[in-house]
């Protein structure tokens, strides 16, 4: 059995966090990939690594003095080398990367540097082999994952390595440049690696026990999830729970692997499992809430719409026409509403106006802003009678006025719509009355 661990970067923020890691990884032999992201923050008004190398490739390219900048970032891997007494220097290296960023690298290299040499220090601790993501991760030449190539080459590579330390983060393009996936994009490294190695587990380690009920922002001391299937975490992920990035489920869902999502903390939590499917029940009917502010609606008004084939269509031409996604779009007999991204919206709300009103003709179109969005999501909820009840007449007992309802075919989840400034009254009573009252 293998499992490929991926440590995040409060989990590689100093030497002391990277002494929890060592003990974690070799409390399990099992835990034979790994997957490091560059040094985080060691407390709340640290800088992570990659913004700092970010901020010193930006000053290299602007012809200032980036030196001090670069110190800075050598300064804190010393430090963690230091700590764990390694017989490691990285002045080659660092040396190396001076003369790229002054050929001007590009700041997909530069960022990934923070990966790249954390993985270095990693393999050292470890004792483990590194493997560089740029010789067995790829890009197309649209700068588009190459998933294929990707799992050919890496699988056949770590087929010969029992136990190997790759950086997360990037990859590189055919001709070797370097590549990097989106911010906290190691999460899709280690997908990526469990992929290729079949793993029996995908441990992602990071600062947290897991997914949380609802945002602890907003709900005090929320519960824990202990389990979710994927199709849940998308929903929950895409509203805005950030545990994971939201592209990381798809290399392992493909091969039914199993996510854990674990603290490096607290390593005796058991975590979030994230799973294809389930008969586990979740605690409280529903699994998760989650969501996000800032949406606009297009209200579209014609007499007998209904009767008018095509109209929908037009009106989404508009949209499309502008390069404007839309989030949801619930309609009545002779009204329609697009909800949308306000600050996608906003420059070309008249421009959208107008093509709708010359493409469809309707009658009326009023603009709505300040909306908030809000998923309740649970698989049991398919099972449940009464949950969309139960959600509702917590509304209005918090006095939250609901603009929209959708509920998803799958009964997976369902989506309300609220103002703006009444989207945290909403979660406090959407939680409270699934989880605190669990009437
Ligand atoms: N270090 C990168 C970032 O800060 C990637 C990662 O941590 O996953 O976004």
């Amino acid at each position: 059995m293998k499992k490929v661990v991926k440590f995040g970067g409060s989990s590689l923020a100093s030497a002391e966090q990277f002494m929890k890691v060592g003990k974690i990884i070799h409390s399990d032999s099992e835990r034979k990939y790994v997957i490091p992201s560059a040094p985080g923050k060691r407390d709340s008004k640290d800088t992570k690594v990659t913004d700092m190398l970010y901020a010193c490739y930006a000053a290299s390219e602007a012809g200032a003095d980036f030196k001090p900048l670069i110190k800075a970032i050598q300064a804190r891997y010393d430090e963690i080398i230091d700590g764990l007494n390694l017989d490691l220097s990285l002045d080659e290296e660092f040396k190396t990367i001076e003369k790229n960023f002054k050929e001007k690298a590009g700041d997909n290299y530069a960022a990934s540097r923070g990966e790249y040499l954390n993985g270095i220090i990693m393999a050292a601790y470890l004792g483990y082999e590194f493997v560089d993501a740029a010789t067995v991760i790829f890009f197309n030449g649209n700068g588009e994952f190459d998933a294929e190539k990707t799992n050919t080459v890496l699988s056949e590579r770590l087929s010969k390595i029992e136990r190997a330390v790759i950086p997360g983060f990037y990859g590189a393009y055919e001709d070797g440049s370097v590549k990097t996936f989106s911010r906290g994009g190691s999460d899709i490294t280690g997908s990526i690696v469990a992929r290729a190695v079949k793993a029996s587990a995908y441990e992602n380690w990071t600062d947290v026990s897991g997914f949380l009920v609802a945002d602890p922002r907003i709900i005090d001391k929320p519960m824990g999830i202990d389990t979710i299937t994927y199709r849940e975490l998308r929903e929950l992920s895409y509203m805005g729970a950030t545990v994971l990035h939201e592209e990381a489920i798809f290399p392992v869902r493909r091969e039914g692997i199993p996510i854990n999502i674990r603290n490096t903390n607290a390593p005796e939590d058991e975590g979030t499992w994230i799973v294809e499917s389930t008969c586990q029940k979740s605690k409280y009917v529903i699994t998760g809430i989650a969501g996000k502010k800032g949406f606009c609606a297009v209200n579209i008004e014609k007499d007998m719409m209904n009767a008018e084939i095509g109209f929908g269509r037009k009106v989404l031409q508009a949209f499309e026409d502008y390069g404007i996604s839309f989030e949801h779009v619930p309609s009545g007999i002779d009204t329609m509403t697009v909800f949308v991204h306000q600050d996608e919206f906003i420059d070309k709300e008249q421009k959208v106006v107008s093509a709708i009103h010359r493409m469809a003709n309707p009658d009326i179109i009023d603009i709505e802003s300040d909306l908030a969005m809000i998923a309740v999501v649970g698989r049991g909820m398919k099972s449940t009678r009464g949950t969309a009840g139960r959600i509702f007449s917590a509304l209005a007992h918090a006095n939250v006025n609901v603009k929209m309802i959708d509920q998803g075919s799958s009964e997976l989840n369902i989506i309300i719509g609220v103002s703006d400034d009444d989207f945290e009254s909403a979660i406090r009573a959407i939680y409270n009355i699934f989880v605190e009252v669990q009437l």
